[in-house]
């Protein structure tokens, strides 16, 4: 079985190329929502706490608080990812575990950062003009341009990204998006067969 990354910049479409893996019947993991989850309970909650002190309400993480402890500290960034991501990476390997499609993909936005790309088969980045990013990330998030350019500005560019990919694809409104995902999806299904 294959392991394939999807990544890609704010608003490039990663979860837009994943939704259409899904309706080809590719199983998909999402990593976002995988870190969310493992950091809802224990054993990374704990060490969370341990590391930065009680960033967790009734209603549970207080991302907020959190967020503000580790932005513009990439030491504590560093300790937190070290906390979440092995925790993340295990929860894949569990969930790959029980399956046995041909191939089956890792949607992370940070991907390239966590140096998690480097567990997988292959690599796909979704690239799409800054434009056409902070226009469609306004229109989903009700968000300003300024905030969509700050989120931006966090990140890295899609010329660090499609340096480590294997497949890049273009969404950029004007090169069709579904043939490509369904070249991509019958080449890897050949791989993985
Ligand atoms: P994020 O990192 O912020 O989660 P993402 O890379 O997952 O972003 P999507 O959520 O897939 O990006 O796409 C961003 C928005 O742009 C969505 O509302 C999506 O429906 C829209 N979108 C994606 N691709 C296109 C396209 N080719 N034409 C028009 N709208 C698009």
């Amino acid at each position: 079985m294959l392991t394939v990354g999807l990544t890609g910049g704010i608003g490039s479409g990663k979860t837009t190329v994943a939704r259409i893996l899904q309706v080809l019947g590719v199983p998909v993991f999402d990593s976002d929502r995988a870190a969310k989850d493992v950091m809802a309970g224990d054993p990374v909650r704990t060490a969370v706490v341990a590391a930065f002190g009680d960033v967790y309400t009734d209603g549970g993480l207080d991302r907020r608080k959190l967020a503000s402890i580790v932005f513009n500290d990439p030491e504590a960034l560093q300790r937190l990812n070290a906390i979440v991501h092995p925790a993340v990476r295990e929860a894949f390997a569990r969930w790959k575990a029980s399956r046995s499609e041909p191939y089956v993909v890792n949607e992370a936005a940070i991907m390239i950062e966590s140096g998690g790309y480097r567990d997988m088969d292959h690599l796909v980045v979704v690239t799409a003009p800054e434009e056409d990013r902070i226009a469609r990330v306004m229109m989903r998030d009700r968000s300003s341009r300024e905030q969509v350019q700050a989120r931006m500005r966090n990140q890295i560019t899609d010329g660090e990204r499609t340096a480590h990919a294997d497949t890049v694809l273009v969404n950029d409104g004007r090169k069709l998006l579904i043939p490509q995902v369904l070249a991509l999806h019958h080449s890897l299904l050949q791989r993985g067969a």
